[in-house]
């Protein structure tokens, strides 16, 4: 038997999705990331990012292939089942941040935890700890609209983290930034990782990409290019 810490966090198996009409958005997607990876998914538009990232995610089921989250192949489990382990393994990062309005920083990151069955005062303990860890803290109380955009995105990066994802996704977290303020939000996503979390960025803007350890470049819903786990990689 294989121990817990070599099963990949994620693997797709020769996958592929078509739509209705014959649209082939991804075909014979195959990649694996493991625990600890900071990669970098590109393409440019229409190349079937979305596509690959809804699978990823769980959001949806290949047509045909193989996809399995921790050792769990989907093709198993419930819709139901598929959400609690969605809820439990994954934190998704999207780039108009999908803050709740009305919530303070603390209150919208503590959403993250609705699944995760803890009382209220742990649930905003724990979002407290997030928001430090994306250099917050003093940001707690402060509602979506008296944010900045790197801010606001910072608060959507701390309710991804703050149950402990196998994966954090995020989908161009930069694309709505300025420049200056992608950057840092890359940074901080490169902390995380420093620190041990899974991420994986979808984005078209090559110059993210560039920076991060492994990308996989998807062209025509296909891998182009993979430069693969980076050597000696092991946790
Ligand atoms: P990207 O995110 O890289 O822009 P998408 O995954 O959105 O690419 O799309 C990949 C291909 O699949 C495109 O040709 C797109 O038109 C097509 N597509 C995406 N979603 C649907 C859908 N729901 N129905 C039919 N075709 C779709």
């Amino acid at each position: 038997m294989t121990s817990p810490s070599t099963v990949p966090v994620l693997e797709l198996e020769d996958v592929t999705r078509s739509y209705p009409g014959g649209v082939q958005a991804l075909r014979h997607v195959s990649l694996t990331l493991h625990e600890g990876e900071l990669v970098g998914i590109v393409g440019p538009s229409g190349s079937g990012k979305s596509t690959l990232l809804h699978l990823m995610g769980t959001l949806d089921r290949p047509t045909t292939g193989r996809i399995t989250i921790s050792g769990h192949d989907i093709a198993t489990l419930s819709d139901r089942q598929l959400s609690a382990l969605r809820g439990r393994a994954i934190g998704f990062v999207f780039q108009h941040f999908h803050l709740a309005e009305g919530l303070t920083a603390t209150e919208n990151v503590a959403t993250g935890l609705l699944y995760a069955g803890l009382p209220r005062h742990r649930r905003r303990v724990a979002a407290r700890e997030a928001l430090d860890r994306v250099g917050l803290a003093d940001r707690a109380e402060h509602l979506p609209h008296q944010l900045s955009g790197g801010q606001k995105q910072r608060v959507a990066i701390a309710r991804a983290l703050v149950n402990n994802p196998a994966l954090v996704l995020a989908d161009e977290p930069t694309g709505a930034l300025d420049s200056f303020t992608g950057h840092s939000v890359i940074s901080l996503l490169e902390d995380l990782h420093t620190q041990g979390t899974t991420i994986a960025i979808i984005t078209h803007d090559q110059e993210v990409a560039a920076r991060l350890p492994r990308r996989i470049e998807i062209l025509d819903g296909a891998v182009w290019k993979d430069t693969g786990t980076p050597q000696g990689w092991a946790r």
